[in-house]
């Protein structure tokens, strides 16, 4: 169903222009052109007005292609500002009663220009529009634009200065999906000063592209213009002088609009922490640094999945691999399992029986206590509540466990019999190579 409407809306898509050239020729331009005050058209009846500056998303990425796409003929950039914004907007809600250059009441276009007093004074003053409807996105209804010739030289009038870009999202029963506008607005006395940025510091990179960085930054540039007051437009790259992409320090690139310049630094990226690729483990568990550590030095690996398993119970072989690991053996490939036993039972770490049950916290403790030679150090076991359930081959590695800080205990109890969760295992690990291997 949906796919068969997106293309019922695609074949209906549309696109009107209307040339200032062609709104020259009328009456109201005529006088214009002498330096007076607009005569706009007569009205009849009243259309609703939205009242909507809105500018973002589509709209704001229409006005960034639109500016791309003048610079790279060597024009300068448009800029937006509210009451023109407002215009474009109520333009592309209009166009989905009406898909004309005339509004609903009959009336001109350019009637909206009035409705939200866009300033018109100077010696001389045109503006353009282009409308579109069922596009789907800025990208598509820019692409449409300059395929068709009338839209394109209202694109690349280099007499106009300010666009508001409109976008308007109709009901689902309306019949085109989306409407598009852009009203082009050019006088005589547009002054641009005080130019400046939303970001002064951003991160880049040796290599980086620039449009991309600014793309992605989204930097809204902000101007005065004399007559229309502030007014905005997104920075891209060909506003932009002094970049060098394969610099990797700090640099300082000139933003130039309407004349005047403005600073922009792009300092170095820092690396970013490496994501665990594990769905199961984020920065919120207890044991993130853990399985970190150990994922990081190639001790434990996920169970396949993009998972981690922090909760499931480590086996003895995965004990017996992991020590191998920290050992400095490869253990890997289909014969991991063999391997890793083999290297257990070589080493006095274990005698290598029932490789797939659960390994408990006392066994793990004693086999690391095997691994470094059964050293002496001992802590007293006494203050644990549990201390009883010590199995009597193990109460040595135990002592020296918590000695070593590997075995902490909760709640008062060692917990000696539990089985050890993989996270508590990458925990017991990390400590293990931080304070007792080295
Ligand atoms: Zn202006």
């Amino acid at each position: 169903m949906k796919r068969k409407c997106l293309a019922w809306i695609l074949a209906l898509v549309m696109t009107l222009t209307l040339l200032p050239g062609a709104a020259l020729a009328a009456a109201p331009l005529q006088e214009m052109d002498n330096g007076e005050t607009v005569q706009w058209s007569a009205r009849s009846g009243q259309i609703p007005l939205i009242d909507d500056a809105s500018v973002r998303g589509d709209s704001w990425n229409v006005l960034r292609l639109t500016n791309q796409h003048r610079m790279s003929l060597g024009l300068d950039p448009l800029s937006t500002f509210d009451s023109l914004q407002k215009v474009a907007n109520q333009r592309a809600y209009e166009i989905q009663f009406v898909f004309s250059h005339s509004r609903p009441d009959g009336s001109d276009f350019d009637t909206a220009l009035r409705d939200y007093n866009v300033s018109n004074t100077g010696s001389w003053y045109s503006w353009g529009e282009n409308i579109a409807a069922g596009y789907l996105n800025a990208a598509e209804v820019v692409d449409g634009w300059l395929n068709s010739p009338g839209h394109r030289s209202n694109i690349e009038n280099d007499g106009f200065v300010h666009m508001g870009a409109g976008f308007y999202t109709g009901s689902p029963s309306a019949v085109y999906s989306y409407g598009w506008s852009q009203n082009f607005l050019g006088s005589s006395s547009c002054r641009v000063s005080s130019l400046q940025l939303s970001q002064t510091v951003i991160a880049g990179g040796q290599g980086a592209d620039l449009e991309e960085l600014l793309t992605q930054a989204d930097i809204v540039v902000t101007a005065t213009c004399s007559q229309h007051g502030t007014c905005k437009l997104p920075l891209i790259a060909a506003m932009c002088s002094g970049y060098r992409e394969n610099e990797a320090g700090e640099q300082i690139i000139t933003v130039r609009y309407g004349g005047q310049t403005a600073q922009l630094t792009i300092v170095p990226q820092q690396p970013a922490e490496p994501d665990l690729p594990f769905a199961d483990v984020s920065e919120k568990n207890w044991f993130f640094d853990e399985v970190q550590y150990v994922y990081e030095n190639e001790l434990m690996s996920g169970t396949g999945g993009g998972a981690f398993e922090p909760n499931s119970n480590l086996t003895r072989v995965m004990a017996w691999t992991i020590l191998a690991r920290i050992d400095g053996e490869t253990v890997s490939g289909s014969a991991w399992e063999e391997d890793a036993r083999n290297w257990a039972m070589a080493s006095g770490v274990s005698d290598g029986t029932n490789p797939r049950s659960s390994i408990s916290r006392q066994e793990l403790a004693a086999m690391l206590w095997r691994y470094v030679n059964q050293p002496g150090n001992r802590a007293s076991l006494d203050g644990f509540s549990d201390v009883d359930e010590v199995a009597g081959w193990a109460a040595e590695a135990m002592s020296w466990a918590v000695d070593a800080g590997l075995i902490q205990g909760s709640n008062n109890k060692l917990n000696p019999r539990g089985n050890a969760t993989r996270a508590e295992a990458a925990a017991i690990l990390m400590r293990f190579c931080e304070n007792v291997v080295k």
